[in-house]
């Protein structure tokens, strides 16, 4: 089949309008994707200071080759590199070589942080501690990973200097968090998703999604025909993310209707637009330990670190 734009043999056919893509434009489509996103929901100032989290795995190593394409026009701008090691063995050397393979290809400055350095235990000795659903059969891994990758990258991001966090996080990934709120009933989270990086606590680096309308299968489709090596195992702990059934319903039905996610995250799109605001339940405010924001006394970094210290 040819490419619906020039004569070259098509690489890939979009499902969901059938655009048949050879390699030049499939990637064309891809940048502009991620340029028309950054734009739309203002992710990007000039000469802002980038911060990327890579992880090693396939959606991190496409948005930093993406973003390095995209710099080139915006000298202005600099993007630097964050790696956490979470301390998961087996599983994170991979992908900690996949990281800094591509940042040193591409001449990007790195900082690894770890789970152990930065606030004293890697994951596998708290899931030793607490079991792998905690003590109070609430948490599971991915809870307390969660927990503490967000707090360590957004310490990371304020001791590298950065003025925005990008994340990996896919059209997929997106449209699972929303239909989670929904499912959960929480509205106030649901009302925090917003795209658009916002500085929502003095303590808080703002964080945004390049990706967020751009779907799996085409990111997974750019490492294979630029040939962009990545990390394919899976997390032994992610077994038991509690987010696997929403995930299967997706993956499922999307297959019949290849524009849902598209529906999804537009939904929320305009739900937002349209609501005025969701008023915070309780205010963000300085965690008495670390001055981190919280809803409550402690932070869940500060919580977790008394856990474990029981
Ligand atoms: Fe962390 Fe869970 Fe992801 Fe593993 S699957 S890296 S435990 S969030
Ligand atoms: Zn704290």
């Amino acid at each position: 089949m040819k490419c619906s734009f020039c004569d070259e043999q098509a690489l890939y056919v979009r499902p969901y309008d059938k655009l048949a893509l050879c390699h030049e434009h499939f990637n064309g489509k891809m940048q502009k994707r991620v340029q028309k996103t950054i734009t739309r929901y203002n992710m990007l100032k000039r000469g802002d200071r980038i911060a990327v989290g890579v992880s090693g795995g396939k959606d991190s190593i496409a948005l930093l080759d993406i973003l390095h394409k995209i710099e080139k026009d915006f000298p202005e701008s600099e993007i630097v590199a964050i790696t956490i090691d979470e301390g998961i063995e087996h599983y994170r050397e991979e992908g900690m070589h996949y990281a800094k393979l591509h940042v040193s290809r591409l001449g990007i400055e790195h900082h690894v942080f770890s789970f152990e350095k930065d606030f004293g235990h890697d994951l596998d000795s708290i899931i030793n501690k607490l079991g792998a659903r905690g003590k109070d059969r609430e948490l599971g891994a991915c809870s307390y990973c969660g927990i503490l990758r967000r707090n360590i990258l957004n310490k990371a991001a304020k001791e590298v200097g950065a003025d925005v966090v990008l994340t990996g996080h896919n059209l997929e990934d997106e449209a699972e968090t929303i239909l989670l709120n929904i499912i959960r009933g929480d509205i106030q989270r649901l009302g925090r998703l917003n795209p658009t990086p916002r500085k929502i606590h003095e303590s808080l680096v703002p964080r945004a999604k390049p990706f967020r309308a751009t779907p799996q299968a085409e990111i997974v489709m750019y490492c294979l025909i630029n040939e962009l090596e990545y990390q394919e195992i899976q997390c032994p702990y992610a077994i038991e993310a509690y987010r696997g059934d929403v995930r299967e319903f997706i993956f499922k039905t999307q297959e019949k209707q290849p524009m849902l996610c598209y529906n999804i995250v537009r939904g929320q799109d305009k739900l937002l637009a349209s609501i005025k605001e969701i008023k915070p339940k309780q205010e963000l405010r300085n965690c008495k330990e670390c001055g981190n924001a919280t809803t409550g006394d402690l932070c869940k970094t500060c919580w977790l670190k008394q856990q474990l210290d029981n």
